[in-house]
């Protein structure tokens, strides 16, 4: 008798079904340590990750008064001090582990109140290990408040700002260890910061740290924000180190331009199951509509999409190095909004060395973000979307625009916002030296 059929004739019957069997065979028999735990805050999750020397099987139970989650791992040691953690600002209060029956460990989180748990394994991907993952969603989920969109005839521009990857998802590795996730948050960041001091732009932010979002959820945040362009920031890798320079993408169906912009996308559609896509609500009913309304505009997106692309390549020509002279095209999933207009930056490539160096300095991401500023400006300067401040002042070129001075403004500098001389608006206003306060309004003659 083989040794698997007597094995089989000494189990009871009821488990001996060919799932069961299908069930014994892929679960972790090793024991795993529990190297390190991590604690990842979202706007609508808490996250807490266990990395792991091996995997484990887990199982999970709720507890009331006062809430608990337990999860159990079998064959399970703690090699953390799970004191460590920093709880400030979480639903928890605490984390304690102990081992159990025998080979189990069994961790407990103390919540601050009750919470919806979901936890998954996750397989290894540079620099992680095999993880499990513990997402714990508020049980009065949060809708982001869909923003009313200001209805007023001079209302501000909404751009969407989309640092790729987050969280579990690291995204590319350069070879000085940077993280594409940290590289292309911190880029976004200056985007931010210089598209709020652009009088009719309203910058939102759509991942504001370090936290996965799941790709469809990227595109839905931009249009609760009732976004007006969407521009995700990447800094990415290829097989073939010796790739460089900045690039930019927009959606194609009809397959990829080029073989970089093919093994990119399949790169950047990965990010799901790299970065642990939880429980997400796809809200199909309002996708399939939008769906239908917005094949109409699509043609109007696709060419906004090529005109701000082209206008970002351009400028980003001027402080980058190029790896393609025209905006490329491929399937990314992350571009998918066919009512907005949507771009993809490819700052460079981490995988690099070069540029791997040059993407970590605060200078050259300054230089990057400037760039990309420059280009959407260019394209919104020229194709406003109707109803906004901007579109009325391509409108009325003639007409006088007032400004109120916020602080680090200088005549200058806005001067140089509203494309006009810094000479004019000293006249305009009567200012004999650079002399401004926070707060003064100032008229902004026609450039
Ligand atoms: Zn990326």
């Amino acid at each position: 008798m083989q040794p698997l059929r007597k094995l089989l004739r000494l189990l009871p019957g009821r488990v001996l079904s060919a799932a069961a069997l299908a069930l014994a065979a892929c679960t972790a028999v090793q024991a795993a340590d529990v190297q390190q735990m991590r604690l990842h805050s979202a706007p609508d999750h808490t996250r807490l990750v266990l990395d792991l020397s091996g995997p484990v099987d887990h199982s999970v139970f709720e507890l009331d008064n006062p809430a608990r989650l337990v999860v159990d791992l079998d064959r399970g040691r703690m090699r953390f001090d799970p004191s460590r953690l920093d709880l400030s600002g979480t639903p928890l209060s605490g984390v304690r582990a102990a081992p159990r029956d025998g080979n189990r460990l069994r961790v407990v989180l103390d919540l601050r109140r009750k919470l919806e748990p979901k936890t998954f394994r996750l397989a290894p991907v540079a620099p992680y290990g095999h993880r499990l993952v513990i997402d714990l969603y508020e049980k009065e989920r949060q809708q982001v408040s869909r923003s009313a969109r200001d209805e007023s005839p001079k209302r501000d521009v909404v751009v969407a700002i989309d640092a790729g990857h987050g969280g579990e998802d690291p995204g590319a590795i350069g070879p000085n260890g940077a993280l594409e996730k940290d590289v292309v948050l911190a880029i976004a960041r200056r985007v931010e910061t210089m598209l709020k001091a652009e009088p009719g732009i309203r910058p939102v932010m759509i991942r504001t740290g370090d936290y996965y979002v799941p790709l469809i959820r990227r595109t839905q945040l931009a249009r609760e924000h009732r976004a007006d362009l969407f521009v995700s920031v990447h800094a990415d890798a290829f097989h073939r180190p010796s790739a460089r320079g900045a690039s930019v993408y927009t959606l194609s169906d009809r397959g990829a331009s080029s073989e970089t912009a093919s093994w990119l996308a399949a790169r950047e559609n990965r990010a799901d199951l790299i970065g642990g896509v939880g429980d997400v609500s796809l809200n199909d009913k309002d996708d399939v509509l939008a769906q239908v309304l917005l094949d109409l505009s699509v043609n109007a997106s696709l060419s906004a999409s090529l005109d701000v692309g082209e206008r970002v390549l351009d400028s980003l020509g001027g402080v980058a190095r190029l790896h393609s002279r025209r905006v490329e095209q491929a399937g990314f999933r992350v571009l998918r909004s066919p009512d907005i207009p949507s771009i993809l930056v490819e700052t460079g490539f981490i995988s690099n060395p070069e540029e791997s160096r040059l993407l970590v300095t605060r200078d050259y991401q300054q230089r990057i973000a400037t760039a990309i500023v420059a280009g959407v400006r260019a394209h919104l300067r020229e194709q406003p979307p109707p109803g906004t401040l901007l579109a009325w002042q391509r409108d009325n070129p003639g007409a006088e625009r007032s400004y109120v001075i916020e602080k680090g403004d200088t005549l200058s500098t806005i001067a140089r916002r509203f494309g006009v001389d810094t000479a004019a608006v000293r006249q305009a206003n009567n200012i004999a030296g650079d002399l401004i306060r926070v707060g003064q309004v100032i008229v902004i003659p026609a450039s």
